[in-house]
């Protein structure tokens, strides 16, 4: 299986130094529970009928943003950069199909 691109508006050098990792928007969510289920590295669940974004498995790769019909998912840049064990396996911004 390969590994695919995620969708990162970041500029290259930036997105290198600052990946970009997912957030919510409280206010905005209205608690469709269709990002936790699209999310292959299950950083996301429903709390109080909010989406919570759990950042150490969150690598960036943006299919739960495209998901979400009141765009309440935002990418943040991570200014602490993080490399959690997550992200050094897919890559930043990656994810990978399996079986
Ligand atoms: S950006 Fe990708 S890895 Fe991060 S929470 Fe959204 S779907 Fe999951
Ligand atoms: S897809 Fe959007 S509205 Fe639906 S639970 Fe996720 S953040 Fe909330």
């Amino acid at each position: 299986m390969g590994k695919y691109i995620g969708l990162n508006p970041f500029p290259p050098k930036f997105y290198d130094r600052y990946p970009p990792v997912a957030e919510v928007v409280e206010d905005k969510c209205i608690g469709c529970g269709r990002c936790p289920n699209i999310c292959f590295f299950d950083a996301i669940k429903m709390r109080d009928r909010v989406a919570v974004i759990n950042k150490d498995n969150c690598t960036g790769c943006g299919l739960c943003f495209e998901s979400c019909p009141v765009d309440a998912i935002i990418w943040i840049p991570d200014m602490n950069s993080c490399q959690s064990p997550v992200t050094q396996k897919y890559g930043m911004n990656g994810f990978e199909f399996s079986d």
